[in-house]
């Protein structure tokens, strides 16, 4: 079930959030922590305690604000059901975070229990979320007899902002102690170990209704998979710039681009693993390719820090397949136990596949990616859109072409690689010389072919440039967001008759990219092989789906 957590600092504010995402949600979370009047009350009520005394005004203060959460229910409820009539009932939950737990309360205790107290008394709650540290104190026995004789379900709750500490296994434990509340863990991510530790500690719960959550970026795979971690919610925030917590994805991208209210046990799992990688663009290209197929399938982001943490995180998690970005392509290859002749050649995997026994299966699409758009200027590509992997790439008729390439990195590796199988004759001009250099060396040495030339990225290479002209490749960062006016070439002046790619991406088209076009060359921008890259990667997909059918398994 999908639950929206309010981030408004009003109870007018947390309504305007639940109508604006009605559409997604089973469960709504009162946040009444980031309500600013009740902070402001709770902190008050704490300086006249330490200050003179005034106890009475704990009593009166609690019980109008637990009218007014109760009424706020009442009026979440009824909004709802004219928005969704044809849906079930609302869930809702009531919290008041702690500053400790990663709330926003830092008010006084007592009048923090007292508002639950009267909240559930006034009515209109069907859980509230009550801290584990409080069991079986005097100063909970009266929010939890309110909370039986309103049948309000308790959500007990082990919050740790700050990460995995010595006392998870015990506190998890306590947590899960009372047969008839829910046991929930939401625990700080900071790496793929604690990740995977947090699934483990969730797993040895073994109660029926859990909640488990790894917060942070590391943990955000976590929360798409929450039903297939045996989590019975997936907490999430409107999208108006306010997360309740690290993590969150708004209701529309779990429940649109996510697919979260179809996925089953039986869903096939791919993901792109990556650090950073909530950015990447890979989901909006997979998710709608699996929806319009109508396959049982979802793509997500994993932020993996740790290639040792991943055989684990892909049996948990179910992966049948991945796309592999900065910095694990070149390392992942010792996780795989067979590989396309270019992973190794590249030195570089950018895709694996989950194959018969668990092995794990590599290939390079980049290479894929970056020759499939040149099949239009240079002809010999017939098919090669749809190669389902590199190796079965019928690529363009390079013979003879003069490229220059500049640039010597990772990605200028797939790049010469893929010039040099189908024949350019290849020019590398790089920042360091001696980092193109051992480029060419290498490549050439592998595909038994003249090495390419190299020279310094400066403007000493402008005559060798003209020598090497017809397509010119552009595989530095240079110009790429945010350095948008950067151009790699300034001492260049293009004759018109070029070919000119940049795999940069961001923007879609560079400076340099728009001078060539506005010199009259021919230009492919860095989408091209973004798009070419995925569909290959796409294609794999799909086959191991189709595997998974044929075998009638799912996961
Ligand atoms: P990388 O391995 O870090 O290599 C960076 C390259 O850029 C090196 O040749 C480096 O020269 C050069 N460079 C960086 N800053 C420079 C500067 N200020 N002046 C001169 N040279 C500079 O990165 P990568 O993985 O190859 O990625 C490079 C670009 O390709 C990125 O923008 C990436 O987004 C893009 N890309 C696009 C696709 C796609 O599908 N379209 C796929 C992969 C990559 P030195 O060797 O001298 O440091």
């Amino acid at each position: 079930m999908i639950c929206l957590s309010s981030t408004a600092g009003s109870p007018d504010g947390a309504l305007r959030q639940l109508r604006r995402d009605a559409a997604h949600l089973d469960l709504f979370e009162l946040r009444a922590d980031f309500f600013a009047e009740l902070q402001s009350e709770g902190s008050n009520q704490h300086r006249g305690e330490a200050g003179d005394g005034e106890v009475g005004a704990d009593l009166a203060g609690a019980v109008n604000w637990g009218r007014r959460l109760s009424e706020l229910a009442a009026e979440a409820r009824s909004d709802w059901r004219a928005l969704r009539p044809e849906a079930a009932a609302l869930g809702i939950i009531l919290t008041i975070r702690r500053a400790a737990d990663g709330g926003r309360y830092q008010g006084d205790e007592g009048f923090r229990l007292l508002v639950l107290e009267e909240a559930l008394r006034s009515g209109g709650f069907d859980y509230l979320d009550l801290e584990e540290d409080l069991l079986g104190s005097d100063a909970e026995r009266s929010v939890v007899a309110a909370a039986s004789s309103a049948g309000a379900t308790i959500i007990r709750s082990y919050h740790a902002p700050d990460g995995i500490s010595a006392e998870l296994p015990h506190r998890a434990a306590r947590a899960a102690t009372r047969e008839n509340e829910i046991p929930k863990l939401a625990v700080h991510a900071d790496g793929s170990a604690a990740f995977l530790r947090i699934i483990e500690a969730g797993e040895a719960l073994q109660s029926v209704r859990r909640i488990v959550i790894a917060m942070g970026p590391y943990g955000v795979a976590g929360r798409i998979l929450a039903p297939r971690l045996g989590s019975f919610l997936t907490y999430c925030s409107s999208d108006d710039g306010r997360q309740a917590a690290p993590g969150h994805l708004t209701p529309e991208v779990l429940a649109g681009m996510y697919r979260y209210h179809e996925l089953t046990e039986r869903t096939a799992v791919f993901a792109v693993i990556g650090d950073p990688v909530l950015h990447s663009r890979s989901p909006e290209f997979h998710n709608p390719v699996f929806r319009s197929q109508k396959l049982d399938a979802v793509y997500l982001p994993l932020q993996l820090d740790d290639l040792s943490a991943l055989p684990a995180l892909a049996d948990r998690l179910g992966l049948q397949g991945v796309s592999i970005t900065i910095p694990h392509k070149s390392g992942v290859r010792r996780l795989l136990s067979n590989a396309e002749p270019a992973v190794e050649a590249i030195a570089a995997c950018n895709t694996a596949i989950r194959g018969p026994e668990d092995a794990w299966y590599g290939y390079n699409t980049d290479l894929h990616g970056f020759l499939a758009p040149l099949a239009e200027f240079f002809g010999g590509a017939e098919g090669a859109q749809h190669a389902p992997a590199a190796q079965e790439t019928r690529g363009p008729d390079l013979t003879g072409v003069r490229c220059t390439v500049i640039g010597a990195g990772g990605a200028a590796r797939a790049v010469v690689y893929g010039l040099l199988l189908y024949g350019a004759d290849v020019l590398i001009l790089n920042r360091t010389v001696a980092r193109a250099e051992a480029l060419a060396a290498e490549l050439g040495e592998q595909l038994e072919t003249v090495p390419p030339r190299c020279a310094a990225l400066e403007p000493a290479a402008d005559a060798l440039v003209r020598e090497y002209r017809d397509l010119l490749v552009q595989t530095t960062s240079i110009g790429m967001e945010p350095e948008v006016e950067a151009d790699p070439l300034p001492f260049y002046e293009f004759c018109g008759s070029e070919v000119a790619y940049d795999i940069v991406y961001t923007p879609p088209e560079t400076t340099w990219l728009r001078r060539a076009r506005r010199a009259g060359c021919r230009v492919i921008g860095g989408n091209a092989m973004f798009e070419g890259q995925a569909r290959a990667q796409s294609a794999l997909f799909l086959t191991r789906i189709n595997e998974l059918h044929q075998h009638g398994a799912g996961q």
